[in-house]
């Protein structure tokens, strides 16, 4: 089955750099590949991406339609510009940005109205993980983040302890959470995994049972690695 590779380029990128990006990535591809860039570059990539299995995505939106929002922008604009996903709820924002689980979810719905797909993260800190919590934890946030209709909803499962580390969760640990995970939501929709994932290890990652496609941050910013990445799951 073909699997959701996405690529979260966080606050990275230049003009010059998506060009040589462009002429050096892979553009045969068997699995749907999202690029999520930063949003002043969305329109610049969405022309790289008019090829079959190639969609655009951006790292957050707004929780309303337009408004007095300085520095905001929102799921609508988004589809206008032509994404198709939005992330959501990325611990990267969840920490530096005080996003707590209601406005993820409020997110959420704002995205699914403007017809975007959201990409909901959830994922436990290492004292979660240390102390046996973790289940729990991502459990709380789902029943918290998530909104009522799921079926056009992608969920992301990314421990903190392992985005941007070199730490990978074991298969073990992927397996746990997934299967929680896809019993919580009896399996209407598709969850991925993110953290440290690279050319070595999706494979193995994108394999797993549950396991729906992966969300990469670092390997997604090099062409080489990350066409590696997306032909592991074939
Ligand atoms: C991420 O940004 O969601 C992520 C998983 O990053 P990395 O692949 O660098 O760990």
């Amino acid at each position: 089955m073909s699997k959701l590779i996405v690529a979260n380029w966080k606050m990275n990128g230049s003009k010059s750099f998506i060009d040589f990006y462009f002429n050096s990535f892979e553009k045969q591809q068997t699995n749907q590949v999202i690029f999520c860039p930063p949003f002043p570059y969305l329109d610049l990539i969405n022309n790289y991406l008019k090829v079959t299995n190639f969609a655009l995505g951006a790292q957050d939106c707004h929780s309303h339609d337009s408004g007095a929002f300085t520095g905001n922008v929102s799921a609508v604009i988004l589809a206008e510009m032509g994404c198709r996903y939005v992330i959501l709820g990325h611990s990267e924002r969840r920490q530096h940005h005080f996003e707590s689980n209601e406005l993820v979810r409020w997110k959420s719905e704002a995205a699914l109205k403007a017809g975007l797909t959201p990409i909901i993260c959830v994922g436990e800190s290492l004292e979660d993980r240390q102390s046996k919590k973790h289940l729990e934890v991502v459990k709380k946030q789902l029943e918290k983040s998530l909104p009522a209709s799921l079926e056009k909803c992608v969920i992301a499962y990314e421990p903190v302890w392992a985005i941007g580390t070199g730490l990978t969760a074991t298969t073990d640990d992927i397996n746990e959470m997934h299967q929680m995970i896809a019993d919580f939501i009896s399996q209407r929709a598709s969850i991925l995994y993110g953290g440290s994932v690279t050319a070595d290890n999706a494979k193995e990652i994108l394999s797993q049972r549950n396991v729906g496609g992966v969300l990469v941050g670092g390997a997604s910013l090099k062409p080489d690695v990350f066409t590696k990445v997306c032909q592991a799951a074939i």
